[in-house]
């Protein structure tokens, strides 16, 4: 397959901290990839949670740099002897996502099989990956456990709810608005429980739905507002799973608060946990073809265009507390 790189593309970048406003549109040098990197002519970009934390400096980034974590595209350019053919359709976590032609490590990349669609490939990028190794390894996942999906109607919430009920686990989730339980409880899970509620009432329904002990574990990606909450809502030996920081980080705590009730506190990323190609490879065949057997729904709250206007949109979107599912940015046909 002979494809034209041009010698600049379109995207999206921020060369300052601040809002959503900071992302700007303009033309770049299309880059150049290195010995162990890759080329993708990028069709889908997905929007991510993490991309507030960048822009806002909550994680301190170089600038200026380009927006996005994942994308979905075809593979232009690649070393030799590469385990993907160019011309395949790929998914990777590379970043720089929002920009027509993306450069990534070869170890960042998978190819999408022909009968999954690529907005779904998006969501399995970031969200996927994410939702599969929570349930994995921050706390391992049993039949029968009970476990509390904050944010279930996010991006990473809608499908960590549907693993764990392919796996028997029984899921509560919880959300911020009325408009949203519906959406969750058709992605399986058991109980859905308005955040908006007083946090007394909510402690006491989870404490009900579980005999009194408390759930298994907690996948909490809200942070700050519900840290304290966990702590009364996990069981004894119980894990809590910090995953990220939507109302804030969560405040240093010290290690005796684990103490009454022996708790196990864990903080990964997805770049921590799916680091080498061996862990990339089994998670992404595991995630392709648990989307098949589970016959996963990849919800989409909305698509958007190629524009900083689009992106700004999205940005603030995903920050308001109304969206559910995934916000896709489409880059090209
Ligand atoms: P979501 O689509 O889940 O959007 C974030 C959700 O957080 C909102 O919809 C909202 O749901 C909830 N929320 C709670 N409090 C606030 C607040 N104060 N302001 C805004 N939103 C709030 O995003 P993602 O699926 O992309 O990410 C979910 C979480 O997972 C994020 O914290 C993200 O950083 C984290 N993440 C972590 C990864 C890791 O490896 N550690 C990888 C990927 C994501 P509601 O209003 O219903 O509460």
């Amino acid at each position: 397959m002979s494809t034209q790189i041009p010698k600049t593309i379109k995207a999206i970048q921020v060369d300052k901290v601040g809002g959503p406003e900071v992302n700007v549109l303009r033309e770049i040098p299309t880059p150049v990839p290195k010995e162990n990197e890759v080329l993708i002519k990028v069709q889908w970009s997905g929007v991510n949670y993490i991309d507030n934390y960048f822009r806002s400096g909550l994680y301190p980034v170089q600038h200026p740099y380009t927006v996005g974590q994942d994308a979905v595209g075809t593979l232009v350019q690649a070393p030799e002897g590469y385990h993907i053919k160019v011309g395949s359709r790929v998914f990777t976590t590379a970043g720089s996502a929002f920009a027509e032609y993306l450069v990534a490590s070869r170890d960042r990349v998978a190819a999408l099989p022909e009968d999954i669609d690529p907005k779904d490939g998006v969501s399995m990028a970031t969200q996927g990956l994410t939702a599969l190794y929570l349930l994995k390894e921050s706390y391992q996942v049993k039949k029968g456990d009970w476990i509390l999906n904050r944010a279930a109607a996010g991006g990473v919430g809608l499908i960590l709810t549907q693993i764990a009920k392919y796996l028997g686990v029984n899921v509560i989730g919880t959300v911020s608005s009325q408009s949203k339980v519906d959406t969750v409880k058709q992605s399986g899970a058991d109980h859905v429980l308005l955040s908006s509620d007083s946090s007394e009432s909510n402690v006491k329904k989870i404490l009900e739905l579980t005999g009194g002990q408390g759930v298994h574990a907690v996948y909490d990606g809200v942070g700050k507002d519900t840290w304290e909450e966990d702590f009364e809502v996990v069981r004894r030996k119980g894990t809590i799973v910090t995953y990220g920081n939507a109302s804030g980080a969560v405040p240093p705590f010290p290690a005796t608060k684990l103490s009454p009730k022996a708790l196990k506190v864990t903080r990964p990323t997805l770049f921590a946990v799916v680091k080498t190609q061996e862990e990339w490879d089994e998670y992404t065949s595991e995630l392709i073809d648990l989307t098949k057997k589970a016959k996963i729904h990849y919800a989409v709250h909305k698509e958007y265009g190629f524009s900083a206007e689009d992106v700004i949109q999205a940005q603030k979107d995903i920050q308001g507390r109304g969206t559910a599912g995934k916000l896709l940015i489409k880059i090209s046909e």
